[in-house]
């Protein structure tokens, strides 16, 4: 069995994490998808595709986890219709997708794709959008996220590209 979780990883942080961990109980592999692999630079979506591939593999390898994955990067594409097909065309087969995401869950569900949501996992520290406000605000953040992801965020001056952003929106 292989299942498929998508997601923006921006940043890929302890929920995730625990995500990949359940998945894998019951897949023998699983795809992860970086959604929205075009957009970066942007408050909301402050980390390139690349970025967030390197969060990705290397934390996975950070928990033991050395080769039963994919990670594809997926454009967005702007027919919610024809988005099952794409991501399709650029994934490995899969069973079953793993999604808390409500139009990622009715997407795949129209179309006959057995799909799960996995329980959420300490929503209230680890959420992309509560961890990028705590960069941006100076407030601890390390702990919500892998140790790997601290170092990526690090080597690509992450925070003082999330401080740019935030003054650019404002300008
Ligand atoms: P996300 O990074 O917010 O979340 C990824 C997954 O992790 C979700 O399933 C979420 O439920 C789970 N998760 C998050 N925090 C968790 C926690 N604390 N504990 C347990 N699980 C947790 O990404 P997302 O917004 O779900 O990504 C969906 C992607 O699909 C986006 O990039 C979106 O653009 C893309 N999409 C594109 C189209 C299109 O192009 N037409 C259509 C639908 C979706």
């Amino acid at each position: 069995m292989r299942g498929l979780l998508i997601g923006r990883f921006q940043p890929f942080h302890n929920g995730h994490s625990y995500v990949i961990r359940e998945v894998l109980k019951e897949n023998e592999e699983i795809i992860i998808g970086i959604g929205s692999a075009q957009i970066s630079h942007t408050l909301e979506n402050p980390f390139t595709a690349g970025e967030r591939v390197m969060m990705v593999s290397k934390s996975l390898y950070e928990n033991g986890i050395k080769k039963n994955y994919y990670i594809i990067p997926i454009p967005d594409v702007n027919n919610n219709s024809l988005w099952v097909p794409h991501v399709r065309s650029l994934t490995p087969p899969f069973n079953k997708v793993y999604s808390g995401n409500t139009l990622v869950k009715r997407l795949f569900g129209e179309v006959g794709v057995k799909v799960e949501t996995p329980p959420m996992y300490n929503r209230e520290e680890y959420s992309g959008t509560m961890i990028r406000k705590r960069i941006l605000n100076d407030e601890p953040w390390v702990d919500f996220v892998p140790r790997a992801v601290v170092d990526v965020i690090n080597e690509v001056s992450g925070v003082s590209r999330l401080k740019d952003l935030a003054k650019s929106d404002r300008a």
